[in-house]
């Protein structure tokens, strides 16, 4: 298929630009040492002017809708500006070095990994902090099989790790992925943790509860310590989903509300790309008793202060290679290391301000409350998919909808700390338009995007990720 073909567009001023006369065949030698089954004598590709090629480039990136499009509330995603600095650092040709150099040689780079090991152990209240997974669900892995990896050791057989209802789903992912079989725990009436249905889900099986506070509907978990003694005294681990600690930054920390592990999305709550996928990373954090298990190799300070690599006691192994995706890690330092303690305070501050503010000026129904940096609105009669549609042609990104499912029809919302309110207003207009509007015109939208309505399993099952020249049919 062309790109003609597969363009999503059909208008006109997105002229095919990649069309079948574009194409020339360049021979490619075929003296490597790849099998001759697996190579080929020529490639056709694209021929192109450099202009014609960056055109090319800026208008798909055009045609998609990004942070630096517009305001961006996806509830439980975090989508903030990513500041250039963090990637001026990471362009430099001493950060891009490979991380199998000799140690002595990436002494530097060293540093910034053990000093990002204490700024997230500091800003979480954990003990002890492994840098290699490369995603937060990666880091849930990671951090589920450290909780297997210590239940096993101390000679306990846990089969169950209990999850709420209002979870992501990865962290039932996770828990399955890990061999353990998960115990859903239904929310109470206010969306928070049922203190009786914990206690009756808990047992001598339970190896850990996996919790994000303040949870999906950006509500803080007020029986935090009682939920942590409940888990505790069953002789199992707390485990923090550190997707929602945008809202906690420097006001408190999932350490001393008895958390034993956590995890941080660095491309939530620190600034760093989403990357469509990668590369990213999702430290995890643990309590001392737990710091033994965690992947291997962590760096550390040596007597002569430089800086080592090495293997914790009793490792889980690896979940990537060295430290996980430096460069990612790198930004993150950077990130937090401009902010300072005050920064980050004032971060999470201005997050719920602003998610409170947004609330109130939108029509739309948003039952749970007091929240705090993310509220989940109800578009009521509404189908919240249509609605999410039809905000793109108010030039704004929509939020998350349909979750959590505790809410009927759900609008996720999160605009985070980074807009001020001459765009909470714009968003909030743009929510109050929709919500005036019939169903046939919500259906019919978007009307003003590049791309319709796509075929979304399509999609995502069979993409189609790079050029391909016109079929001879
Ligand atoms: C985003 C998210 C995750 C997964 O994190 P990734 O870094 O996207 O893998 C887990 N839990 C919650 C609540 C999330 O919002």
């Amino acid at each position: 298929m062309s790109y003609e073909q597969a363009r999503w567009a059909e208008d006109d001023r997105y002229e095919p630009l990649l069309s079948e006369k574009d194409t020339t065949t360049v021979e490619v030698s075929d003296d490597g040492p790849l099998p001759e089954d697996l190579t080929r004598d020529s490639v056709e590709l694209p021929a192109l002017e450099e202009p014609e090629l960056a055109r090319h480039y800026t208008r798909l990136s055009q045609m998609n809708y990004g942070v630096e499009s517009g305001p961006f509330p996806l509830g439980s995603c975090t989508m903030k500006y990513n500041p250039k600095f963090t990637e001026d650092l990471a362009a430099l040709p001493s950060a891009g070095v490979h991380p199998d150099r000799d140690e002595r040689t990436v002494q530097g780079l060293l540093g910034v990994m053990q000093g990002l090991q204490d700024y997230l152990a500091r800003i979480g209240g954990m003990d002890a902090v492994t840098l290699q997974p490369p995603a937060g669900a990666a880091g849930e892995f990671a951090g589920v099989l450290v909780a297997k990896a210590y239940h096993d050791h101390n000679g306990e057989d846990r089969s169950e790790i209990v999850v709420p209802d209002s979870a992501h789903g990865t962290n039932f992912a996770s828990a399955a992925m890990a061999g353990f079989d998960v115990v859903e725990l239904p929310s109470a009436e206010d969306g928070r943790v049922d203190l009786d249905a914990l206690e009756a889900a808990v047992s001598e099986e339970t190896a850990a509860l996996m919790l994000t506070n303040p949870n999906t509907l950006g509500l803080f978990e007020r029986d935090i310590e009682e939920i942590a003694d409940i888990v505790h005294d069953a002789g199992g681990l707390l485990y923090y989903d550190g997707a929602n600690l945008n809202a906690l930054l420097g006001q408190a920390r999932p350490g001393d509300m008895g958390f034993d592990i956590m995890h941080y999305n660095v491309h939530k709550t620190f600034a760093t790309p989403h990357g469509g996928g990668g590369p990213g990373a999702g430290p995890v954090g643990v309590v001392s008793d737990l710091a033994p298990f965690l992947p291997a190799p962590r760096v550390r300070e040596t007597d002569d202060g430089g800086y080592e690599r090495f293997d914790p006691a009793h490792t889980i192994g690896k979940v990537h290679g060295f430290e996980g995706n430096w460069l990612v890690l790198l930004k993150t330092y950077a990130y937090i290391a401009r902010l300072g303690d005050s920064g980050l305070a004032d971060a999470s501050a201005k997050a719920v301000l602003n998610a409170n503010y947004l609330a109130e000026q939108i029509e739309y129904d948003v039952p749970f409350g007091p929240f705090h940096h993310e509220f989940v609105a109800s578009a009521g009669d509404q189908d919240a998919a249509d609605v999410a549609k039809r905000m793109l042609d108010y030039g704004v990104h929509p939020p998350t909808t349909k979750w959590p499912e505790i809410v009927p029809e759900a609008l996720m919302t999160e605009p985070t700390e980074i807009e001020g309110k001459r765009t909470l207003d714009q968003l909030a207009t743009a929510f109050n338009a929709v919500a005036g509007e019939d169903d046939a015109t919500l259906e019919a939208a978007p009307e003003a995007t590049a791309a319709r309505r796509i075929d979304q399993v399509a999609a995502a099952r069979t993409p189609q990720l790079s050029w391909q020249a016109l079929d001879d049919e």
